[in-house]
């Protein structure tokens, strides 16, 4: 069922703490945890805790939800001080787009240049 926790998810195993994670910010319906293979000096996950396995899908199925990552996409942008140098949150969607954790997830990257248009 959507939102249910999946037993073969791995950010699942985060949000129930069967898989470390350096947490860094947790609310109610999300947590935000540093990448194990971070891309930038700043490069944090954030998560809905409820399971869906993409962005659209989160979107579809919990608007509220998808705002509280957006928002704590920003609050965790706000604890590293990138406001003012910029950051960009990603949400890779399709394994053609890089997808590789089936389970919603904003990348938050910053403390260094970003090109665009993105590799
Ligand atoms: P995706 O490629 O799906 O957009 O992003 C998945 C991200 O999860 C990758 O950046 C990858 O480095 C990260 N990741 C994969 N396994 C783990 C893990 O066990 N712990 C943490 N903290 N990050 C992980």
């Amino acid at each position: 069922m959507a939102g249910e926790p999946q037993a073969d998810c791995l950010f699942c195993k985060i949000v129930s703490g069967e898989v470390p994670a350096t947490v860094v910010r947790e609310t109610d319906t999300t947590v935000a945890f540093r990448d194990i293979n971070p891309q930038a000096p700043t490069h944090v996950l954030v998560i809905p805790k409820a399971h869906h396995p993409d962005a659209a899908s989160l979107a579809a199925a919990d608007p509220q939800a998808t705002a509280d990552v957006l928002r704590e996409a920003g609050a965790v942008a706000a604890d590293e001080k990138l406001d003012e140098t910029g950051y960009r949150v990603v949400f890779n969607t399709g394994s053609g787009a890089g997808q590789t954790v089936f389970h919603a997830h904003a990348h938050v990257l910053g403390g260094r240049g970003l090109n665009w248009p993105p590799g």
